[in-house]
Protein backbone atom coordinates (compact mmCIF):
# COMPACT_ATOMS: atom_id res chain seq x y z
CA UNK A 1 0.00 0.00 0.00
CA UNK A 2 1.27 3.44 -1.07
CA UNK A 3 1.83 6.01 1.93
CA UNK A 4 -0.62 7.96 0.99
CA UNK A 5 -3.27 4.84 1.18
CA UNK A 6 -2.00 3.97 4.54
CA UNK A 7 -2.53 7.12 6.13
CA UNK A 8 -5.93 7.60 4.68
CA UNK A 9 -7.06 4.54 6.23
CA UNK A 10 -5.63 4.76 9.24
CA UNK A 11 -7.02 8.72 9.35
CA UNK A 12 -9.71 9.51 6.95
CA UNK A 13 -13.69 8.39 6.87
CA UNK A 14 -14.68 8.68 3.26
CA UNK A 15 -18.69 9.64 2.73
CA UNK A 16 -21.24 6.91 1.35
CA UNK A 17 -18.51 4.42 1.80
CA UNK A 18 -18.95 1.39 3.94
CA UNK A 19 -15.22 1.58 5.68
CA UNK A 20 -14.90 -2.31 6.24
CA UNK A 21 -15.49 -3.81 2.68
CA UNK A 22 -15.00 -0.93 0.46
CA UNK A 23 -11.91 -1.47 -1.60
CA UNK A 24 -8.85 1.52 -0.74
CA UNK A 25 -9.92 4.61 -2.34
CA UNK A 26 -7.81 5.75 -5.60
CA UNK A 27 -5.60 8.36 -5.16
CA UNK A 28 -5.39 11.08 -7.60
CA UNK A 29 -2.70 13.32 -8.12
CA UNK A 30 -3.87 15.34 -11.18
CA UNK A 31 -7.05 16.43 -13.26
CA UNK A 32 -6.75 18.08 -16.67
CA UNK A 33 -10.08 17.95 -18.86
CA UNK A 34 -12.46 14.75 -18.23
CA UNK A 35 -9.16 13.32 -17.16
CA UNK A 36 -7.79 11.94 -14.12
CA UNK A 37 -3.99 10.79 -13.26
CA UNK A 38 -3.38 8.06 -10.13
CA UNK A 39 -0.33 8.10 -7.80
CA UNK A 40 0.37 5.03 -9.33
CA UNK A 41 0.23 6.30 -13.23
CA UNK A 42 -3.12 5.43 -14.46
CA UNK A 43 -5.10 7.93 -16.52
CA UNK A 44 -8.99 7.54 -15.51
CA UNK A 45 -12.18 9.33 -17.82
CA UNK A 46 -14.14 10.77 -15.40
CA UNK A 47 -17.52 9.74 -16.70
CA UNK A 48 -19.59 11.56 -13.66
CA UNK A 49 -17.94 15.03 -13.36
CA UNK A 50 -16.95 13.60 -9.72
CA UNK A 51 -20.11 13.51 -8.32
CA UNK A 52 -21.74 15.97 -10.84
CA UNK A 53 -19.69 19.08 -10.03
CA UNK A 54 -17.49 19.29 -12.72
CA UNK A 55 -18.65 20.75 -15.82
CA UNK A 56 -15.62 22.35 -17.45
CA UNK A 57 -13.12 19.57 -16.69
CA UNK A 58 -10.66 19.46 -14.41
CA UNK A 59 -8.29 22.20 -13.29
CA UNK A 60 -9.61 24.54 -15.66
CA UNK A 61 -6.73 27.23 -16.12
CA UNK A 62 -9.23 30.08 -16.68
CA UNK A 63 -10.89 29.34 -13.28
CA UNK A 64 -7.87 28.32 -11.63
CA UNK A 65 -6.56 32.09 -12.61
CA UNK A 66 -9.43 33.77 -11.83
CA UNK A 67 -9.70 32.14 -8.37
CA UNK A 68 -6.01 33.00 -7.79
CA UNK A 69 -6.26 36.95 -8.87
CA UNK A 70 -9.04 37.08 -6.35
CA UNK A 71 -7.45 35.08 -3.28
CA UNK A 72 -4.68 37.48 -3.85
CA UNK A 73 -7.43 40.97 -3.48
CA UNK A 74 -9.69 39.82 -1.00
CA UNK A 75 -9.98 35.92 0.11
CA UNK A 76 -13.05 36.34 2.53
CA UNK A 77 -14.93 38.49 4.46
CA UNK A 78 -18.04 38.47 6.14
CA UNK A 79 -21.36 39.25 4.55
CA UNK A 80 -23.31 39.97 7.31
CA UNK A 81 -22.99 44.13 7.38
CA UNK A 82 -20.41 44.02 4.55
CA UNK A 83 -20.43 43.12 0.65
CA UNK A 84 -17.64 42.30 -2.40
CA UNK A 85 -17.19 42.64 -5.90
CA UNK A 86 -17.79 39.16 -6.56
CA UNK A 87 -20.71 38.12 -4.32
CA UNK A 88 -22.67 41.25 -6.61
CA UNK A 89 -21.15 40.87 -10.00
CA UNK A 90 -22.67 36.89 -9.67
CA UNK A 91 -25.72 38.08 -8.28
CA UNK A 92 -26.35 40.20 -11.36
CA UNK A 93 -25.10 37.55 -14.24
CA UNK A 94 -27.44 35.01 -12.11
CA UNK A 95 -30.87 37.26 -12.42
CA UNK A 96 -29.51 37.59 -16.11
CA UNK A 97 -29.57 34.34 -17.50
CA UNK A 98 -32.26 32.78 -15.08
CA UNK A 99 -36.19 32.57 -15.35
CA UNK A 100 -37.38 36.21 -15.56
CA UNK A 101 -39.38 36.27 -12.00
CA UNK A 102 -36.08 35.56 -9.78
CA UNK A 103 -34.64 38.60 -8.32
CA UNK A 104 -32.97 37.99 -4.75
CA UNK A 105 -30.05 35.97 -4.61
CA UNK A 106 -29.07 34.26 -0.80
CA UNK A 107 -25.60 32.43 -0.78
CA UNK A 108 -24.87 29.35 0.77
CA UNK A 109 -22.24 26.63 0.13
CA UNK A 110 -23.48 23.31 -0.48
CA UNK A 111 -26.65 21.71 -2.04
CA UNK A 112 -28.10 20.68 1.41
CA UNK A 113 -28.20 24.30 2.13
CA UNK A 114 -29.31 25.54 -0.47
CA UNK A 115 -32.37 23.77 -0.08
CA UNK A 116 -32.67 24.30 3.61
CA UNK A 117 -32.69 27.84 3.19
CA UNK A 118 -35.71 27.46 0.29
CA UNK A 119 -37.65 25.64 2.55
CA UNK A 120 -36.78 28.15 5.68
CA UNK A 121 -38.00 30.88 3.55
CA UNK A 122 -41.08 29.01 1.93
CA UNK A 123 -42.42 28.32 6.01
CA UNK A 124 -41.15 32.01 7.02
CA UNK A 125 -42.71 33.75 4.17
CA UNK A 126 -46.42 32.71 5.28
CA UNK A 127 -45.30 33.38 8.39
CA UNK A 128 -44.42 36.96 8.43
CA UNK A 129 -48.00 37.34 6.65
CA UNK A 130 -49.52 35.48 9.83
CA UNK A 131 -50.72 32.48 8.07
CA UNK A 132 -49.94 28.94 9.29
CA UNK A 133 -49.42 26.79 6.70
CA UNK A 134 -46.65 24.07 7.52
CA UNK A 135 -47.23 21.74 4.74
CA UNK A 136 -44.69 20.85 2.47
CA UNK A 137 -45.00 18.28 -0.53
CA UNK A 138 -41.97 16.48 -2.34
CA UNK A 139 -41.90 13.55 -5.12
CA UNK A 140 -41.77 9.76 -3.49
CA UNK A 141 -38.06 9.09 -4.94
CA UNK A 142 -36.54 12.59 -4.26
CA UNK A 143 -32.93 13.76 -3.35
CA UNK A 144 -32.26 17.11 -1.84
CA UNK A 145 -29.39 16.12 0.56
CA UNK A 146 -27.70 15.19 3.77
CA UNK A 147 -28.74 17.98 6.59
CA UNK A 148 -32.21 16.95 8.25
CA UNK A 149 -34.64 19.55 6.82
CA UNK A 150 -33.34 17.90 3.01
CA UNK A 151 -33.07 14.44 4.28
CA UNK A 152 -36.52 14.66 5.02
CA UNK A 153 -37.87 16.01 1.88
CA UNK A 154 -35.75 12.91 0.34
CA UNK A 155 -37.62 9.87 -0.57
CA UNK A 156 -37.78 6.76 1.14
CA UNK A 157 -34.05 6.05 0.11
CA UNK A 158 -33.59 3.43 2.27
CA UNK A 159 -30.15 6.13 2.91
CA UNK A 160 -31.72 7.64 5.87
CA UNK A 161 -33.50 5.26 7.97
CA UNK A 162 -31.62 5.11 10.85
CA UNK A 163 -32.97 9.05 11.58
CA UNK A 164 -36.68 8.45 10.43
CA UNK A 165 -37.84 9.05 13.99
CA UNK A 166 -36.10 12.68 13.87
CA UNK A 167 -37.34 14.11 10.70
CA UNK A 168 -39.86 16.31 10.10
CA UNK A 169 -42.98 14.97 7.97
CA UNK A 170 -43.28 15.69 4.37
CA UNK A 171 -46.11 14.64 1.93
CA UNK A 172 -45.41 12.42 -0.84
CA UNK A 173 -46.56 12.32 -4.58
CA UNK A 174 -45.70 10.26 -7.09
CA UNK A 175 -43.73 11.80 -9.88
CA UNK A 176 -45.32 12.50 -13.01
CA UNK A 177 -43.38 9.91 -15.11
CA UNK A 178 -44.74 9.27 -18.85
CA UNK A 179 -48.33 7.25 -18.13
CA UNK A 180 -48.38 8.34 -14.71
CA UNK A 181 -48.56 12.47 -14.58
CA UNK A 182 -52.97 12.82 -13.89
CA UNK A 183 -51.80 10.07 -10.62
CA UNK A 184 -49.29 12.85 -10.03
CA UNK A 185 -51.73 15.75 -10.59
CA UNK A 186 -54.46 14.46 -8.42
CA UNK A 187 -52.23 13.32 -5.55
CA UNK A 188 -50.72 17.30 -5.50
CA UNK A 189 -54.34 18.66 -5.92
CA UNK A 190 -56.03 16.60 -2.94
CA UNK A 191 -53.04 17.31 -0.56
CA UNK A 192 -53.38 20.96 -1.79
CA UNK A 193 -56.80 21.19 -1.61
CA UNK A 194 -56.48 21.18 2.55
CA UNK A 195 -54.97 24.76 2.26
CA UNK A 196 -52.21 24.47 4.35
CA UNK A 197 -49.08 23.71 2.30
CA UNK A 198 -46.44 26.21 1.92
CA UNK A 199 -44.28 24.64 -0.54
CA UNK A 200 -43.67 21.99 -2.99
CA UNK A 201 -40.30 21.31 -3.66
CA UNK A 202 -39.15 18.98 -6.42
CA UNK A 203 -35.79 17.89 -9.30
CA UNK A 204 -36.94 19.49 -12.13
CA UNK A 205 -37.02 16.87 -15.50
CA UNK A 206 -34.46 14.35 -13.62
CA UNK A 207 -34.51 12.91 -9.99
CA UNK A 208 -30.92 12.45 -9.95
CA UNK A 209 -29.68 10.44 -6.60
CA UNK A 210 -33.35 8.47 -7.02
CA UNK A 211 -31.87 6.66 -10.30
CA UNK A 212 -31.59 9.00 -12.76
CA UNK A 213 -35.17 9.07 -13.46
CA UNK A 214 -37.05 11.54 -15.74
CA UNK A 215 -40.13 13.43 -16.88
CA UNK A 216 -41.85 15.25 -19.05
CA UNK A 217 -41.70 19.23 -18.71
CA UNK A 218 -45.92 19.84 -19.57
CA UNK A 219 -46.12 17.28 -16.54
CA UNK A 220 -44.23 19.95 -14.30
CA UNK A 221 -45.83 22.28 -15.86
CA UNK A 222 -49.35 21.14 -14.69
CA UNK A 223 -47.60 20.43 -11.32
CA UNK A 224 -46.33 24.21 -10.57
CA UNK A 225 -49.67 25.51 -11.91
CA UNK A 226 -51.62 23.65 -9.49
CA UNK A 227 -49.61 25.01 -6.64
CA UNK A 228 -50.14 28.57 -7.69
CA UNK A 229 -53.89 28.39 -8.10
CA UNK A 230 -54.04 27.02 -4.27
CA UNK A 231 -51.58 29.40 -3.33
CA UNK A 232 -48.35 27.10 -2.20
CA UNK A 233 -44.93 28.23 -3.32
CA UNK A 234 -42.83 26.29 -5.80
CA UNK A 235 -39.03 25.07 -5.36
CA UNK A 236 -37.11 23.77 -8.47
CA UNK A 237 -33.81 22.13 -6.76
CA UNK A 238 -31.87 23.04 -9.39
CA UNK A 239 -28.55 21.89 -7.70
CA UNK A 240 -27.85 18.57 -10.15
CA UNK A 241 -29.78 19.92 -13.14
CA UNK A 242 -28.57 24.02 -13.50
CA UNK A 243 -25.61 25.24 -15.57
CA UNK A 244 -25.97 23.35 -18.68
CA UNK A 245 -26.67 19.70 -17.93
CA UNK A 246 -30.06 19.72 -19.32
CA UNK A 247 -29.23 20.78 -22.67
CA UNK A 248 -30.50 24.05 -21.51
CA UNK A 249 -28.96 26.21 -18.72
CA UNK A 250 -31.47 25.38 -16.35
CA UNK A 251 -34.27 22.73 -16.38
CA UNK A 252 -36.99 25.24 -15.68
CA UNK A 253 -36.02 27.00 -19.09
CA UNK A 254 -38.05 23.97 -20.81
CA UNK A 255 -40.78 25.12 -18.76
CA UNK A 256 -43.61 28.08 -19.56
CA UNK A 257 -44.58 27.93 -15.64
CA UNK A 258 -42.09 29.35 -13.53
CA UNK A 259 -41.06 28.60 -10.19
CA UNK A 260 -41.24 30.71 -6.76
CA UNK A 261 -37.56 29.72 -5.07
CA UNK A 262 -34.10 27.59 -7.00
CA UNK A 263 -31.63 26.21 -5.60
CA UNK A 264 -28.05 26.01 -7.31
CA UNK A 265 -24.59 24.72 -6.55
CA UNK A 266 -22.90 21.79 -7.77
CA UNK A 267 -21.87 23.13 -11.45
CA UNK A 268 -22.28 26.93 -10.18
CA UNK A 269 -18.33 27.14 -9.62
CA UNK A 270 -17.67 24.48 -11.84
CA UNK A 271 -17.34 21.87 -9.68
CA UNK A 272 -14.04 23.97 -8.41
CA UNK A 273 -14.95 25.44 -5.15
CA UNK A 274 -18.23 24.74 -2.35
CA UNK A 275 -20.60 27.64 -3.28
CA UNK A 276 -24.38 27.52 -3.53
CA UNK A 277 -27.35 30.11 -3.82
CA UNK A 278 -30.59 30.26 -3.00
CA UNK A 279 -32.59 32.46 -5.78
CA UNK A 280 -36.20 33.77 -4.94
CA UNK A 281 -38.98 36.31 -6.36
CA UNK A 282 -39.36 39.75 -5.60
CA UNK A 283 -42.28 38.56 -3.69
CA UNK A 284 -41.11 36.77 -1.59
CA UNK A 285 -38.24 38.83 -0.40
CA UNK A 286 -40.65 41.31 0.36
CA UNK A 287 -42.58 39.23 2.63
CA UNK A 288 -39.28 39.70 4.87
CA UNK A 289 -38.57 43.38 3.80
CA UNK A 290 -39.58 45.13 6.82
CA UNK A 291 -39.32 47.59 10.12
CA UNK A 292 -39.82 44.49 12.35
CA UNK A 293 -36.65 42.60 13.02
CA UNK A 294 -38.29 39.89 13.34
CA UNK A 295 -39.19 39.41 9.81
CA UNK A 296 -35.47 39.27 9.30
CA UNK A 297 -34.32 36.04 7.56
CA UNK A 298 -32.17 34.43 10.61
CA UNK A 299 -29.61 32.38 8.35
CA UNK A 300 -26.23 32.29 7.41
CA UNK A 301 -23.22 30.35 7.20
CA UNK A 302 -19.42 31.28 8.25
CA UNK A 303 -18.40 31.01 4.30
CA UNK A 304 -21.78 32.92 2.85
CA UNK A 305 -20.78 34.12 -0.53
CA UNK A 306 -17.04 33.52 0.10
CA UNK A 307 -15.38 35.53 -2.71
CA UNK A 308 -12.94 32.91 -4.25
CA UNK A 309 -15.94 30.77 -4.66
CA UNK A 310 -18.36 33.88 -6.51
CA UNK A 311 -14.90 34.09 -8.57
CA UNK A 312 -14.83 30.59 -9.65
CA UNK A 313 -18.87 30.91 -10.50
CA UNK A 314 -18.01 33.97 -12.26
CA UNK A 315 -15.62 31.93 -14.12
CA UNK A 316 -17.58 29.31 -14.97
CA UNK A 317 -20.50 31.23 -16.03
CA UNK A 318 -18.08 32.74 -18.72
CA UNK A 319 -16.97 29.63 -20.13
CA UNK A 320 -20.67 28.00 -19.64
CA UNK A 321 -22.35 30.56 -21.80
CA UNK A 322 -19.47 30.50 -24.69
CA UNK A 323 -20.23 29.34 -27.67
CA UNK A 324 -17.71 26.57 -27.22
CA UNK A 325 -19.22 24.94 -24.38
CA UNK A 326 -22.61 25.52 -25.80
CA UNK A 327 -21.71 23.48 -28.89
CA UNK A 328 -20.48 20.94 -26.55
CA UNK A 329 -23.54 20.51 -24.80
CA UNK A 330 -25.12 20.05 -27.90
CA UNK A 331 -22.83 17.62 -29.43
CA UNK A 332 -22.97 15.59 -26.50
CA UNK A 333 -27.07 15.38 -26.42
CA UNK A 334 -27.07 14.38 -30.30
CA UNK A 335 -24.73 11.39 -29.54
CA UNK A 336 -26.99 10.39 -26.29
CA UNK A 337 -29.70 10.61 -28.59
CA UNK A 338 -27.47 8.27 -31.43
CA UNK A 339 -26.06 6.37 -28.70
CA UNK A 340 -29.85 5.23 -27.51
CA UNK A 341 -31.30 4.52 -31.08
CA UNK A 342 -28.38 1.90 -31.36
CA UNK A 343 -29.08 0.30 -28.03
CA UNK A 344 -32.38 0.81 -27.10
CA UNK A 345 -33.64 -2.78 -27.76
CA UNK A 346 -30.95 -4.60 -26.31
CA UNK A 347 -31.94 -7.27 -23.95
CA UNK A 348 -29.52 -5.64 -21.16
CA UNK A 349 -31.63 -3.26 -20.96
CA UNK A 350 -34.90 -2.76 -18.85
CA UNK A 351 -35.21 1.18 -20.06
CA UNK A 352 -32.49 4.05 -21.59
CA UNK A 353 -33.17 7.40 -21.04
CA UNK A 354 -31.31 10.81 -21.52
CA UNK A 355 -31.56 14.62 -21.03
CA UNK A 356 -28.89 17.14 -22.40
CA UNK A 357 -25.75 15.64 -21.52
CA UNK A 358 -27.05 13.23 -19.32
CA UNK A 359 -27.62 9.56 -20.36
CA UNK A 360 -29.15 6.69 -18.37
CA UNK A 361 -29.50 3.15 -18.53
CA UNK A 362 -31.25 0.58 -16.38
CA UNK A 363 -29.80 -2.64 -16.65
CA UNK A 364 -31.92 -5.97 -16.04
CA UNK A 365 -31.25 -7.46 -12.93
CA UNK A 366 -32.70 -10.79 -10.89
CA UNK A 367 -33.92 -8.00 -8.24
CA UNK A 368 -35.34 -4.87 -7.96
CA UNK A 369 -34.23 -1.57 -9.18
CA UNK A 370 -32.45 -0.02 -6.43
CA UNK A 371 -29.77 1.85 -4.62
CA UNK A 372 -28.90 -1.14 -3.21
CA UNK A 373 -28.42 -3.99 -5.87
CA UNK A 374 -25.80 -5.89 -6.07
CA UNK A 375 -25.16 -5.36 -9.01
CA UNK A 376 -23.62 -2.30 -8.44
CA UNK A 377 -20.47 -3.10 -7.19
CA UNK A 378 -19.97 -5.68 -10.48
CA UNK A 379 -20.88 -2.83 -12.80
CA UNK A 380 -18.62 -0.39 -10.96
CA UNK A 381 -15.33 -2.56 -11.61
CA UNK A 382 -16.10 -3.40 -14.49
CA UNK A 383 -16.14 0.35 -15.85
CA UNK A 384 -12.96 0.99 -13.45
CA UNK A 385 -11.10 -1.58 -14.98
CA UNK A 386 -11.61 0.08 -18.33
CA UNK A 387 -10.18 3.26 -16.51
CA UNK A 388 -13.42 5.06 -16.81
CA UNK A 389 -15.10 6.25 -13.74
CA UNK A 390 -19.07 5.50 -14.16
CA UNK A 391 -20.79 5.42 -10.35
CA UNK A 392 -24.20 2.99 -10.71
CA UNK A 393 -26.93 3.75 -8.41
CA UNK A 394 -27.79 0.11 -8.21
CA UNK A 395 -28.46 -1.40 -11.57
CA UNK A 396 -29.00 2.09 -13.39
CA UNK A 397 -25.58 2.91 -14.93
CA UNK A 398 -25.36 6.85 -16.04
CA UNK A 399 -23.04 8.78 -17.63
CA UNK A 400 -22.66 12.77 -16.57
CA UNK A 401 -19.61 13.83 -18.01
CA UNK A 402 -17.73 17.30 -18.16
CA UNK A 403 -19.00 18.75 -21.66
CA UNK A 404 -15.35 19.16 -22.78
CA UNK A 405 -15.34 15.54 -22.98
CA UNK A 406 -13.74 14.23 -26.56
CA UNK A 407 -15.46 13.12 -29.29
CA UNK A 408 -13.04 10.27 -28.72
CA UNK A 409 -13.21 9.96 -25.05
CA UNK A 410 -16.67 9.55 -25.39
CA UNK A 411 -16.97 6.62 -27.65
CA UNK A 412 -14.61 4.95 -25.02
CA UNK A 413 -17.62 5.16 -22.16
CA UNK A 414 -20.43 4.12 -24.95
CA UNK A 415 -17.65 1.12 -25.80
CA UNK A 416 -17.45 0.11 -22.46
CA UNK A 417 -21.49 0.63 -22.04
CA UNK A 418 -21.83 -1.87 -25.45
CA UNK A 419 -19.35 -4.45 -23.52
CA UNK A 420 -21.33 -4.18 -20.53
CA UNK A 421 -24.36 -4.93 -22.08
CA UNK A 422 -23.04 -8.33 -23.38
CA UNK A 423 -21.42 -9.02 -19.99
CA UNK A 424 -24.49 -8.38 -17.74
CA UNK A 425 -27.21 -10.48 -20.34
CA UNK A 426 -29.59 -11.60 -18.39
C1 LIG B 1 -26.40 16.74 -4.74
C2 LIG B 1 -27.77 17.25 -4.56
C3 LIG B 1 -28.13 17.96 -3.40
C4 LIG B 1 -27.20 18.15 -2.24
O1 LIG B 1 -26.09 18.90 -2.60
P1 LIG B 1 -24.74 18.82 -1.70
O2 LIG B 1 -23.86 19.88 -2.25
O3 LIG B 1 -24.22 17.45 -1.88
O4 LIG B 1 -25.15 19.10 -0.28
C5 LIG B 1 -29.42 18.49 -3.33
N1 LIG B 1 -30.29 18.32 -4.33
C6 LIG B 1 -29.98 17.65 -5.46
C7 LIG B 1 -30.99 17.53 -6.54
C8 LIG B 1 -28.71 17.08 -5.61
O5 LIG B 1 -28.41 16.38 -6.71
Amino acid sequence: MSDLLSRDAQYVWHPYTQMKTAPSPLPIVKGEGALLFTEDGRTLIDGISSWWVNIHGHSHPYIAERIAAQALELEHVIFSGFTHPPAVDLAEKLIDILPGNMARVFYSDNGSTAVEIAVKMAIQYFYNQGMSRPGIIAFEQAFHGETFGAMSLSGELALFDAFEKHLFRVDRIPAPFPGREQESLDALEAILKQGDTCAFIFEPLIMGAGGMLMYEPEALDALIKCCHEHGALAIADEVMTGFGRTGKIFACDYLEETPDLMCLAKGLTGGVLPLSATVCTADIFNAFYSEDKKRTLFHGHSFTANPLGCAAALASMDLTLSETCQNSIARLTARHRAFIEEVKAHPTLIHIRARGTILAMEFHTPDATSYFNNMRDQLYNFFLDQDIILRPLGNVVYVMPPYCLTDEQLEKIYAALREAMEAFKP
